[in-house]
């Protein structure tokens, strides 16, 4: 069976696994290949390529897109993106900003009540993140800081208090609204699809007038199996895709040793694969 895993996050962003490491954990979990999509960035296309040849796996670029309909976040995956997407590029470079913007405002409240967590010791751990080509921040870095002193013994569990979006010491991040970031994605030619739409974990689910208005602009799939989507879900997500005429497919979503998440649980068929690569331009 041609086992494709759509949805993998590396170093770049929030994972923990290096391009080269994940790699070879794609070969050892008996991948085909899998699909690249770091949040908020594009990836080096020739890069990837080279490292699927060296390790007999296909290796798409994509991405990961933040964005938000009035307070509901939603996450956008891209895929055949490509860096000379320049209207797309500059999103993403604005989207990345905004990320660290806020994430100093979380750093601050964080520090208000924990003063060894600042801004200084995060870049120490991490950073610094000048480069164009660099990630973004995100919540997870903090966790890895809170961990550092001690304040929490694993991401999971920092995400259960401290960095809770319930919590007293969340800000928001500015993203784009999903309908513009369709259009973005769209006017680049890469092929979006929403990512984990039913997953509770990320605040309310958009409304399906928006879904469907997104579609009508050009989106091309949803994410069904996801290790956040239950049986229900996954049947509510069949019924939104055969309405609205979009293909489904599945990813890991992992992000290396900082979440659960195991590299292949969730798959995509090669004939959707397939599909999308033709929908890209
Ligand atoms: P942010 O993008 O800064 O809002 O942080 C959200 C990111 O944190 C998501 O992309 C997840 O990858 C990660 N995340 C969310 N929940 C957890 C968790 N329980 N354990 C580890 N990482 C998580
Ligand atoms: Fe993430
Ligand atoms: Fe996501
Ligand atoms: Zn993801």
């Amino acid at each position: 069976m041609w086992r494709f895993d759509a949805h993998v996050h590396s170093v770049a962003s929030d994972g923990t696994d290096s391009l080269e490491s994940l790699a070879l954990k794609a070969s050892e979990a008996n991948l085909d290949g899998f699909a690249l999509t770091d949040h908020d960035l594009l990836p080096d296309p020739n890069f990837l390529l080279a490292l699927g040849a060296n390790h007999n796996l296909t290796i798409v670029p994509g991405a990961e897109i933040s964005t938000s309909h009035e307070g509901a976040s939603a996450h956008l995956l891209a895929y055949f993106v490509r860096p000379n997407m320049q209207e797309l590029a500059d999103l993403l470079t604005r989207t990345r900003s905004s990320r660290e913007d806020r994430l100093k405002q979380i750093v601050e409240r964080i520090g208000a009540d924990y003063p060894q967590i600042t801004w200084e010791r995060l870049v120490e751990l991490h950073g610094p993140k000048t480069s164009s080509d660099d990630g973004p921040w995100g919540r997870p870095h903090v966790a890895d800081l809170l961990i550092e002193e001690q304040i929490v013994p694993h991401r999971s569990a920092a995400f259960e208090n401290v960095l809770n979006h319930d919590g007293p010491y969340y800000v928001a991040q500015w993203a784009a609204d999903p309908r513009e970031a369709v259009e973005v994605v769209k006017r680049a030619g890469a092929v979006p699809v929403l990512a984990h739409p039913l997953s509770l974990m990320r605040q309310r689910p958009l409304p399906g007038k928006i879904l469907e208005e997104m579609t009508e602009l050009g989106l091309f799939g949803i994410e069904r199996d996801h290790r956040e989507h239950d049986d229900e879900d996954r049947f509510k997500v069949d019924q939104i895709a055969a309405k609205l005429g979009l293909v489904t497919t599945g990813g890991s979503d992992y992000h290396g040793s900082g979440k659960p998440n195991e590299l292949g649980e969730n798959l995509t068929k090669r004939s959707v694969l397939e599909e999308i690569e033709r929908a890209a331009l």
